[in-house]
């Protein structure tokens, strides 16, 4: 069999999860106005819609605790705020502080969604009916991530079953759009399209993202092969940023900037532009004052005279 492959498409979605993927992992609290200044860079960048942060408990989650603060201070114009929520109360609030798009995560296996929501994933299900009509009221869009989709940290392998049992829930509540999350970066490329493949043909109805982290050196081959079976919508994180809290070793998302220099290259276009998405990585550097995993960020674009500007990579005569 091997997924029906496709044409490379001409366009993809960016979404960018640095804000929120990012942010929330991150041990040291970051100032409001230094994740105002990230999100204005990103936006300025290109980026149209981004998962900006997340309403969950403050006592829980510490670096989330101005999740209402961010969104009273984001520009509005041209991009989409997505909001994390665990549960019916962050719902309520990301609404209030008039999130333009929901994210609702629940896991393909039960141990992962017990450890992330201490919910089974037949009660996460039951809680998503409120959630979908809370936002429907607001007309605002619901986003269904199911997390550990191509391998579970405690479980191993995740079935087929379990994902659809996630993705049908999902259908069934009326989301339109879901993300298939490698939270663990447990996902090879032939693995990824065997599971997007599966499930885009058991719901054509909705649309299918991925969220790829690079914890065993993957990702990047993993969106390629997404790109094959027909994905377009790419949650990546700037600087390469994020992980997961409940998750032992957790490593990066794909670097936004990373992907922009491939997909670009490659005749796709991402909407964004690599100048300032690099830019971008570099200042959020410089505020988390590390390191940060994303590779184009410190090698630069292909134009040496660019490359030197921007990365001061030295020019040789
Ligand atoms: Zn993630």
């Amino acid at each position: 069999m091997g997924g029906k492959e496709m044409e490379m498409p001409r366009e993809v979605l960016i979404r960018e999860v640095g804000p929120r993927d990012g942010f929330q992992s991150w041990p040291e609290f970051v100032p409001t106005e230094k994740k105002l200044e990230v999100i204005k860079a990103l936006i300025q960048a290109g980026v149209k819609e981004m998962e900006t942060t997340s309403f969950v408990s403050p006592k829980a989650v510490p670096q989330m605790r101005d999740a209402k603060e961010v969104m009273a201070g984001v520009p509005r114009n041209g991009c989409r705020h997505a909001a994390l929520v665990p549960n019916l109360r962050g719902a309520e609030l990301a609404l209030e502080a008039e999130a333009d798009e929901l994210v609702v995560v629940i896991s393909a296996s039960e141990s992962h969604n017990m450890a992330n929501v201490r919910r089974t994933v037949a009660q996460s299900l039951e809680e998503l009916g409120p959630i979908v009509a809370a936002a429907k009221k607001r007309n605002v869009p619901v986003t269904g991530a199911i997390s550990v989709a191509f391998g579970c940290p405690y479980q191993g392998d995740v079935s087929l079953e379990e994902v659809f049992r996630v993705a049908g829930g999902y259908a069934e509540a009326g989301v339109k759009r879901i993300l298939l999350a490698d939270t663990t970066g447990m996902a090879t490329p032939l693995r990824l399209k065997r599971v997007v493949t599966a499930v885009k043909e058991k719901f054509p109805e909705l649309d299918v993202g991925v969220h790829l982290h690079n914890n065993r050196g993957t990702a990047m081959a993993n969106l390629y092969a997404a790109l094959e079976v027909g994905v377009t919508i790419f949650d990546t994180a700037l600087g390469g940023i994020g992980g997961c809290p409940n998750v032992p070793q957790a490593a990066g998302n794909l670097a936004t900037e990373d992907v922009v220099f491939m997909l670009e290259d490659m005749g796709i276009s991402t909407g964004i532009d690599l100048v300032k998405v690099i830019q971008a990585a570099r200042l959020l550097e410089e505020i988390l004052g590390r390191t940060l995993p994303g590779q184009v960020m410190k090698s630069g674009p292909r134009d040496p005279e660019l490359a030197e500007r921007i990365c001061g990579i030295p020019r040789h005569p």
